[in-house]
C-alpha cells in the first residue's frame, strides 16, 4: 500500500517531541491526520469580539486582549478569586474567577486571552468568564478588522496556546497532505458542489471570513455520510451476493380473503408500505425492510399481510418480538385474524410447557405449522423450520444486527426480514443510522382515534391530578402513574419511586388496587404484575421503568408522568401510546415545575401527537449524538462534522453516490477506487470485518 503522510504519528510534526505526543492523545489526535482534522469549536473576529474600552455593563461579551498583571484575592467570605488584568488597544478590564485560585498556575502576564462572560459593575468594570481560552504566550496580535480568531478543542494536557503553535508550524505541510485523503475527482466535485477537501481544510483552520468554516464543514459532512453510506450500501449488495433470498409467488388463497374478514379498509400509509413489501417479497433479492411507524399506526395488520405472502408462496412464517407478553398479545391479534381463514399460529416462548414446546417445534420442522410467533426463543439452537420465508421483528431496537443476520445462517435461501419500529426517528437519521435497510414510513393513523389530550401540570397541582386519575378508576376505567429511572441501578430514584408508591397505596389511593413495576424485578414477577394489569385487577400502575414497549391495555385512560423533564421527548411520546387504545377519551398529564428548564420542550409534546415532528424535535434538542450513541458499534466514529438535521440534503445527495459506487464497484477494486477503499476501511475496520464487507 502507498505510503501516506497523513499516517504518521503526530510525533513527526514539528514541534511534538515523545512527551507531547503522548498529550495529544487526550485531545484525539494519534496522527497527522487526526492533527488536519482536528478543527477549531469557535471562531471570532473584529465582529464578535468587543473592544476592550467599549463593554458595558449588563451585557454578555467577548473580549480579547493581552493579560498585564494578575494574582489570588481572598475575601472576606473565605472564597478565593483570581483576577487578571486585561488590556487591549482600546483600554482595560478585570476578569475575575472566583473560587478558581488555581488558574493563577494557568495564566501568565502576556499571555493573550479571549474570554466570553457578563459583564458586571464591581470596583469597576469586570467581566466573569463563562469560558476563556489562552489564545498565544508573550505577546501574540490582538484583532484587527481582517483577523479571525480560532479556538481548538483543548484539554488540560494540551492548552490552546500549545495546540495553536504545533498549528501555526505544521499547518501548510498538513494541508499539502491533504490531497492524500481527496477521493473526489475535479469533474465529481463540479458535479456535487463540492470544494476540494485541501481547500474545505484551509477555510476551518484560517478562515478569512466567518462564513468560510462553514463552507469547509460542509465538506468534511459530506465525506462523513458519503462513507457511512457507502459502508452500508456496500453491506446490502454483499449481503444480497452472498445469499439469494426467496421470490415469493402470490396466489390470493389467504391475502385476498383476509382483505375480506377485516373490519376495516387499510389506510393509504399500510397500502403503500404493503406494496413496498410485496415488491420485496416478490423479487428473490433478500428483503431487509424496516418500517417506522407511529404508535397505533397499525403495524401489526402490516406485519400479518406480510406473513400470509410468504405462506401462500408456501414458505412459513415468524414474527419475533421483545417480550413474552407481546408475543403473546401478537399471537392473541393474529388467531383472531387468521382462524376465519383456517390457519393456525403457534406461539414459542421460554415459559410454554415442555409439551407445548414439542408440539411447536414439531410442526414447525414438519412444516405443519406455518405460522409461528415468539421470543428471541424462536431464534435459538433447535428451532427448525421445513421453509422459513419471513421474519418479522418487531421493535427492532430490542434486537441487534448480529441476530439479524443469524437468521440467515445455514440456509441455502435467506428469508426475507421485516423489521417494525414503534419509534419514529427523522428519515435522515433513520438513513444515517439504518442505511443498509430499505425504509418503509406509516406515517398516517388509522381515523376515528380520539387522540390523547396531552396537559402539563405543576407539582403544587398534584392533588387535583390524583383527584383525576381517581375519578376515571372510580368509572371503571385504569391508569398509569410513571416516575423516571435514569438507570437501571439507579438506586436513589428507585427508592424515591418505592417510597411513592407505598405512599399512593396508603395515603391517597387506599381504596384503590395498585401495583408497582421496576426494572429490578424479575421478568415473571413483570410478567406477573402487567398481566394483572391487563386483566383488571390492578386500578393504577405504578412504574419506573418504561412500561413495555406496545403493550396494549384498552381500558387504560390516563399517563401520568412524573418528573417528565428528565424523559426524552421521543419516550414521553412512546408512554403517551400506552393510552388512547380504546374507545375512552384518554389523558396524558406531564408533571414538571417550571424551574427544571422543561417546559419549552414539553410544550411540543403538548402541541403534537406526530411521533415524527415529536422525534424531529427530540434530535434538535438532545443532538445525534445521543441517538447514535444507543447504537454505537465498538470504536467507530461518530459523525462529528455532518448534522442531520440540517444536513439532509447532502445526506440525500451521498446516498445515491454511494449506491452508485456499490452497483458499479462493489469490490472497490478499481485503481481509480482505491482511495475510497483505503479511507473506508480507515474509518469503519471493526463493521467491514464484522459483516465480513471488503
Ligand atoms: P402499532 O402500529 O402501534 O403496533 P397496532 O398494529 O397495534 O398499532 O394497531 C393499533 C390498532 O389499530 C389495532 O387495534 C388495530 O386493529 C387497529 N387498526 C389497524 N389498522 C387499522 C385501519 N386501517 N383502520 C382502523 N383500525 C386499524
Ligand atoms: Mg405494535
Amino acid at each position: 500500500m502507498k505510503y501516506l503522510h497523513l499516517d504518521q504519528p503526530a510525533q513527526f510534526l514539528k514541534g511534538v517531541g515523545p512527551k507531547r505526543a503522548e498529550a495529544l492523545v487526550s485531545v484525539g489526535i494519534g496522527t497527522a491526520r487526526d492533527a488536519l482534522y482536528h478543527v477549531p469549536r469557535r471562531y471570532d473576529d473584529a465582529s464578535t469580539v468587543t473592544p476592550i474600552g467599549s463593554l458595558e455593563v449588563g451585557v454578555d461579551a467577548t473580549c480579547l486582549g493581552q493579560v498585564r498583571s494578575k494574582g489570588v484575592i481572598p475575601t472576606r467570605k473565605g472564597l478565593r478569586v483570581f483576577q487578571a488584568v486585561l488590556q487591549d488597544d482600546s483600554g482595560m478590564i478585570t476578569v475575575a474567577w472566583p473560587g478558581q485560585p488555581w488558574l493563577e498556575r494557568k495564566i501568565r502576564e502576556g499571555d493573550t486571552l479571549l474570554v466570553q462572560g457578563p459583564v458586571r459593575f464591581f470596583h469597576g468594570r469586570q467581566i466573569q468568564p463563562r469560558e476563556f481560552t489562552v489564545l498565544g504566550r508573550e505577546g501574540d496580535a490582538t484583532p484587527d478588522g481582517g483577523t479571525i480568531f480560532v479556538t481548538y478543542p483543548a484539554s488540560e494536557a494540551v492548552p490552546q496556546w500549545v495546540l495553536r503553535g504545533i498549528f501555526e508550524k505544521n499547518l501548510d505541510q498538513l494541508i499539502g497532505w491533504a490531497d492524500e485523503d481527496e477521493f473526489l475527482s475535479p469533474e465529481g466535485r463540479a458535479r456535487l458542489g463540492m470544494p476540494p477537501l485541501s481547500s474545505a481544510l484551509t477555510w476551518m483552520h484560517r478562515p478569512e471570513t466567518l462564513a468560510d468554516p462553514e463552507g469547509g464543514r460542509r465538506r468534511l459532512a459530506f465525506d462523513e455520510l458519503f462513507f457511512l453510506q457507502v459502508l452500508q450500501a456496500l453491506i446490502r449488495t454483499r449481503q444480497a451476493e452472498a445469499q439469494p433470498g426467496i421470490a415469493h409467488t402470490r396466489t390470493n388463497s389467504y391475502v385476498r380473503p383476509l382483505y375480506g374478514t377485516l373490519p376495516f379498509d387499510l389506510t393509504e400509509a399500510q397500502a403503500r408500505v404493503l406494496r413496498e413489501i410485496y415488491a420485496d417479497m416478490e423479487s428473490d433479492a433478500r428483503m431487509n425492510r424496516l418500517v417506522q411507524g407511529d404508535v397505533g399506526s397499525g403495524k401489526t395488520v402490516v406485519a400479518l399481510f406480510s406473513m400470509l405472502l410468504a405462506v401462500e408462496g408456501g414458505s412459513q412464517a415468524a414474527l419475533m418480538a421483545p417480550t413474552e407478553l407481546l408475543a403473546e398479545q401478537h399471537a392473541r391479534t393474529l388467531r383472531a385474524m387468521v382462524e376465519p381463514l383456517g390457519l393456525e399460529v403457534a406461539l414459542l416462548t421460554g415459559s410454554r410447557s415442555a409439551a407445548d414446546r414439542r408440539a411447536a417445534l414439531g410442526g414447525l420442522a414438519a412444516g405443519r405449522l406455518r405460522l409461528v410467533v415468539g421470543t428471541h426463543a424462536l431464534i435459538q439452537d433447535g428451532v427448525t423450520f421445513e421453509r422459513l420465508g419471513l421474519v418479522v421483528v418487531d421493535e427492532q431496537h430490542r434486537f441487534g444486527v448480529r441476530q439479524r443476520m443469524a437468521l440467515a445462517e445455514g440456509r441455502e435461501r435467506a428469508p426475507d426480514v421485516l423489521i417494525m419500529s414503534a419509534t419514529p426517528i427523522p428519515r435522515s437519521l433513520a438513513m444515517a443510522l439504518y442505511g443498509e435497510l430499505d425504509l418503509s414510513l406509516l406515517d398516517e393513523l388509522p381515523p376515528g382515534r380520539t387522540p390523547v389530550t396531552t396537559a402539563l401540570r405543576r407539582s403544587d397541582a398534584r392533588a387535583s391530578v390524583h383527584a383525576f386519575v381517581d375519578a376515571e378508576v372510580e368509572s371503571g376505567r385504569q391508569a398509569y402513574i410513571v416516575y423516571p429511572l435514569v438507570s437501571e441501578s439507579d438506586k436513589i430514584d428507585l427508592r424515591a419511586a418505592t417510597e411513592e408508591y407505598e405512599w399512593l397505596s396508603s395515603e391517597v389511593f387506599p381504596h384503590r388496587r395498585l401495583g408497582l413495576l421496576h426494572g429490578q424485578l424479575g421478568a415473571d414477577e413483570k410478567d406477573a404484575i402487567m398481566r394483572s394489569f391487563l386483566a383488571g385487577d390492578v386500578d393504577i400502575l405504578v412504574a419506573t421503568t418504561v412500561i413495555e414497549v406496545g403493550i396494549d391495555v384498552a381500558n387504560a385512560s390516563v399517563m401520568v408522568i412524573e418528573h417528565a423533564e428528565r424523559f426524552g421527548l421521543s419516550q414521553l411520546h412512546q408512554l403517551r401510546g400506552r393510552v388512547g387504545r380504546g374507545a375512552a377519551a384518554s389523558h396524558c398529564i406531564l408533571i414538571a415545575d417550571p424551574g427544571d428548564g422543561a417546559a419549552e420542550r414539553l410544550k411540543v409534546l403538548r402541541d403534537t401527537a406526530d411521533g415524527f415532528e415529536v422525534a424531529r424535535a427530540d434530535l434538535a434538542i438532545r443532538g445525534q449524538g445521543d441517538f447514535f450513541g444507543a447504537q454505537q458499534h465498538g470504536r467507530d466514529p461518530q459523525l462529528r462534522f455532518a448534522d442531520l438535521l440540517r444536513d439532509e440534503d447532502l445526506l440525500l445527495v451521498a446516498r445515491e453516490e454511494a449506491r452508485e459506487l456499490a452497483a458499479t464497484d462493489p469490490e472497490l477494486a478499481r485503481p481509480e477506487h482505491e482511495g475510497i477503499r483505503r479511507q473506508l476501511h480507515g474509518r469503519y475496520r471493526e463493521r467491514l470485518e464484522m459483516y465480513g464487507v471488503g
